[in-house]
């Protein structure tokens, strides 16, 4: 047996409390329709295992992956049948794979419908595109004969700009209620997160949360009712005290004005903190701040400890990411925020 490697200088610490508070806040906001669970990109880089084993532990039944590839480390931790793969069968071997499984594809297209029935279909959901123009049928397409051959469980539909108050979102739903009305399925499901807010008429059946469920805000008006769930902590690889003049990182952006002591952290642009947090990020070690200087490099980040210089190697800092301000910050969108954190923070 080759030894254990060591736990990482960063890890990744899930508030398992805060994302059930979230599914359940989500659910209620969804009125008679219950919440999903969108666990695609490893539940938004938290992690979908331990996502899908919390979710499932406290009654979501549905969850939403992009690849079959993705839901196979799920299939032991609930039916695979409660597991819709969004992107649908890609090929003649991902739908062998999907039946061999018992994995719900969602079906998006006439020549995804062939496929899943010449080799022997079975319980499906059908993407409806009213608008995105990204996967699903179209609306012209719904009269199809192949479609009716299928057994669609949900009928879905993806919503474009839920997060802003727009024109296309009524129109999406229209289109989406057209659908409902030519083809007669058990359950319907449009909304994402935002679109959870914008009322009982997006609700359908079925809504399909994501973002929010991982502490992300998309309409100011879920503030109140999400809480963040995960919190990146990093460790202090190196103490350094700076005389005045001297630069820190590449192409020195920054020089110290005076004799100050540096932390040099185990966190960089390969594990998700990128660039764009140069002169601007921020960690914390209890009450004291410590604003990041000079440039992110791959591994690296460079503090300055004046907050509080006794801190030496091997301690641990909270780095600032609350997802709406970090978006703020940045310019990068919440959703990016949460997917860029790497592999080789311990989860
Ligand atoms: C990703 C995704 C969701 C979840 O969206 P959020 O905005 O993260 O809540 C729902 N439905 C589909 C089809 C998706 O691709």
């Amino acid at each position: 047996m080759p030894p254990e490697a060591p736990q990482p200088p960063l890890r990744l610490v899930l508030d398992t409390g805060a994302l059930i508070a979230n599914w359940r806040a989500l659910d209620r906001l969804s009125g008679s329709a219950r919440a999903g669970a969108a666990v695609k990109a490893d539940g938004y880089s938290t992690g979908a295992r331990r996502v899908v084993t919390a979710l499932a532990g406290v009654g979501c039944r549905d969850f939403f992956v992009a690849y079959s590839s993705e839901a196979a480390e799920l299939t032991a931790l609930v039916d695979p049948g409660q597991i819709s793969v969004l992107h649908g069968p890609l090929s003649a071997s991902d739908v062998h794979f999907m039946q061999q499984s018992g994995l719900r594809p969602v079906i998006n297209s006439l020549p995804q419908a062939r496929l899943w029935l010449e080799a022997g279909g079975g319980t499906c959901d059908l993407m409806i595109d009213t608008g995105i123009n990204r996967l699903g049928l179209s609306m012209a397409s719904l009269g199809d004969p192949l479609v009716a051959k299928l057994d669609v469980q949900v009928l879905m539909s993806h919503m474009a700009s839920a997060d802003e108050d727009c024109a296309q979102n009524e129109v999406q739903r229209l289109r989406w209620e057209e659908a409902r009305r030519q083809i007669n399925t058990p359950e319907a499901s449009l909304a994402n997160s935002a679109a959870i807010m914008l009322g009982s008429a997006y609700h359908g059946d079925l809504t399909r949360p994501g973002l929010s469920l991982y502490g992300g805000i998309p309409r100011a008006e879920m503030a109140e009712h999400i809480a963040p769930v995960i919190q990146p902590q990093v460790a202090i690889l190196q103490v350094r005290d700076l005389v005045a003049g001297e630069s820190v990182g590449y192409n020195a952006t920054f020089t110290a004005s005076h004799a100050m002591r540096v932390g040099v952290v185990a966190l960089g642009y390969a594990d998700g903190y990128l660039r764009a947090w140069s002169g601007k990020g921020l960690m914390h070690h209890g009450e004291a701040a410590f604003p990041v200087i000079g440039r992110v490099s791959m591994d690296m980040t460079v503090i300055d400890l004046s907050a509080a210089p006794q801190l030496r190697e091997g301690d641990w800092l909270d780095l600032a990411y609350s997802l709406p301000e970090s978006a703020e910050v940045t310019g990068l969108s919440q959703y990016e925020l949460l997917t860029l954190l790497g592999r080789r923070f311990a989860r």
